[in-house]
């Protein structure tokens, strides 16, 4: 049972929900359901009007009742028995699955920002390119291309980390600082900042909605609110950042200790010089 709020594409044909099933285990206790749209226990709740991304139906979905044979539990009833009895013995499991997924999707929805940013760029650029002003070219301005070198600076920026963390999931690499997360931060904050600077640059005319700014404007908010918001991509990014640095740390100093070790002792430097011997 409950209400989901604000699913993106809630007419798809089936919908993963992360369910609580061992309610004392926080995200221990939960599991991952594949729930098919033609579920009696399923129905869409009241569909929502957005300001940007309209093209995607967003709308809640209910669930009352809503029975999930067994083998639409991702990962399967063993795998799930195990990490609730790791739960209750209090050994650590890793990562909760939900947010370990979210590492590997976030790549995508920061690419899906990113060509929001690139798209209301190549847009001003073109726009520009035929204008002047006191008979100078807009794009030979130099308050212009100040932005339009920034606004491609923090496109490129993200794209690489779009493209770093895609190439991790893709190849397997535990996204273990966060890089999934840091990809998606970066795009949706590049996308809504790089539209608002092209918006500023264009003028007034970006306010028509004749534009294709103001769309774009308007996509891009998103990139900053759903598969985990800014501010807690930025709690994700922290958290993993301090536990791989602490485990860096600890790797380095038993690579030091190991060598140290292993030196013979004749090898072996003193920490420091010697005083020379009184005459
Ligand atoms: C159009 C749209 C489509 C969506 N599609 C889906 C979907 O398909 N599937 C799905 O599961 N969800 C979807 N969502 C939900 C979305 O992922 C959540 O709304 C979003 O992650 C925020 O979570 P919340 O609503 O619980 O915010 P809250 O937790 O209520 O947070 C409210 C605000 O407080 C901020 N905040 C909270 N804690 C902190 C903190 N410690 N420090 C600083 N700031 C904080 C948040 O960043 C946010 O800005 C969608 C939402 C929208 C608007």
């Amino acid at each position: 049972r409950g209400l989901l709020g604000h699913v993106a594409d809630a007419l798809a044909n089936l919908q993963v929900v992360v369910a609580t099933v061992e309610p004392d285990l926080g995200h221990r206790g939960q599991a991952s359901f594949v729930v098919t749209k033609d579920n009696p226990g399923l129905r869409l709740g009241k569909k929502e009007s957005k300001i940007g991304i309209r093209a995607s139906q967003t709308a809640e979905i209910v669930l009352e009742d809503c029975r999930v044979p067994g083998d639409q539990l991702l990962g399967g009833e063993e795998k799930l028995q195990k990490k609730i009895e790791r739960g209750r013995s209090g050994k650590s499991s890793g990562s909760s699955g939900a947010l370990a997924t979210f590492e590997i999707t976030r790549p995508t929805v920061g690419a899906s920002a990113l060509g929001i940013a690139q798209a209301a760029y190549e847009w001003t650029l073109e726009h520009l390119a035929g204008r002047s002003e006191n008979g100078k070219p807009l794009l030979q301005e130099q308050r212009i291309q100040q932005v339009l070198a920034d606004v491609a600076t923090e496109i490129e920026a993200a794209r690489l980390l779009v493209w770093r963390a895609a190439w991790m999931g893709r190849n397997g690499v535990p996204m273990t600082g966060g890089q999934g997360s840091m990809s998606k931060l970066k795009g949706g904050d590049v996308a809504m900042w790089a539209t608002t600077a092209l918006m500023d640059l264009v003028g007034p005319e970006a306010q028509s909605m004749d534009c294709p700014l103001e769309k774009w404007f308007r996509d891009a908010k998103i990139y900053q609110i759903f598969e985990g918001t800014a501010e807690i991509q930025r709690l994700v990014v922290a958290r993993l950042q301090a536990t791989e640095y602490a485990e860096r740390l600890q790797y380095a100093q038993q690579v030091a200790q190991d060598n140290s070790s292993a030196t013979p002792a004749a090898e072996k430097k003193p920490a420091k010089e010697s005083a020379p011997a009184a005459a």
